[in-house]
């Protein structure tokens, strides 16, 4: 992938999340993301979802939000936008239409079939 499609995949992830954390009820007053505190943004992220906002975020919204920390720390580790199931490259039109895929369209369509089986979403 291009250094230039990373870093706008990145940018759409690191907004996802700071809308996510902006609109729970905290005090998060001044959250201010930029590359630089992605590293606190993440942090405060996992801190969130792990203690005061519990009862705050449904279940969705912090399921949403581990699947973004989960795709920005692949970032991080230079493996983001690698199918999870074969190793292919997860293709970048369907990266942008959903950042956080960890399956290619090939694999996402097998996993589908059995999710209806189990009801797990595989993203
Ligand atoms: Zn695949």
């Amino acid at each position: 992938m291009k250094k230039k499609d990373l870093n706008q995949l990145k940018k759409i992830l690191i907004q996802q999340l700071s809308d996510l954390l902006g609109r729970s009820d905290c005090s998060l007053d001044g959250l201010n993301v930029t590359d630089n505190n992605i590293s606190d943004l993440l942090d405060r992220a996992s801190q969130i979802s792990e203690r005061e906002f519990s009862h705050h975020l449904c279940s969705r919204e912090k399921l949403h939000m581990r699947k973004i920390e989960r795709s920005l720390q692949d970032i991080e580790e230079g493996v983001y936008g690698l199918c999870e199931q074969c190793g292919e490259d997860i293709s970048l039109k369907r990266l942008n239409a959903r950042p956080t895929a960890r399956y290619c369209i090939d694999c996402k369509t097998q996993l589908e079939k059995t999710e209806k089986l189990t009801g797990i979403d595989a993203n």
